[in-house]
């Protein structure tokens, strides 16, 4: 494949990918097609991750592929949060008009964290340890977006 570098260029670019998500993520993009939620569990110390990863940051035991994932529920425990009016994925986009809550999420049974807005939250209303839940956005297709975000879990 001939390759040249461009500098700059206006328009669509196609680009062929040489590389993929790997073979861990693409079972959690598996999972969240289907509205699932997946981890993977380290053999040695148990500990459960969500995004799943290869080897385990505790212990450094390599995780097989096979055999070691488990399918969580689509709650989880608001660890921490914050409101801002910047956006998390455009950093160059000055300021949003509206205050975004941007929360860090374990999802239960998970021993590790992700980061997802809280949607159609107030800052004043928001408590750390507080039960989230998974929104699905209305197209899921096997993708990081497929999670909207999480709203504030409604009862028990
Ligand atoms: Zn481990």
């Amino acid at each position: 494949m001939a390759q040249k570098w461009i500098e700059r260029t206006e328009g669509i670019v196609r680009a062929d990918y040489a590389y993929w998500v790997g073979k861990y993520m693409d079972k959690f993009y598996d999972g969240l097609e289907k509205q699932k939620i997946v981890g993977i569990k380290c053999p040695s110390c148990k500990k459960v991750y969500v995004p799943p990863r290869k080897v385990c940051g505790d212990c450094a035991t390599t995780i097989p592929l096979e055999g070691q994932w488990v399918e969580l529920g689509t709650r989880g425990t608001l660890l921490n949060f914050t409101a801002t009016k910047y956006t998390v994925s455009e950093r160059r986009k000055k300021k949003n008009e509206k205050m975004t809550i941007i929360g860090l999420i374990q999802i239960d049974g998970s021993n590790t964290a992700m980061i997802y807005p809280i949607l159609d939250a107030q800052e004043q209303g928001m408590k750390i340890g507080m039960k989230v839940e998974v929104v699905w956005n209305k197209k899921v297709q096997g993708t990081p977006n497929d999670i909207k975000g999480f709203k504030v879990a409604g009862g028990a």
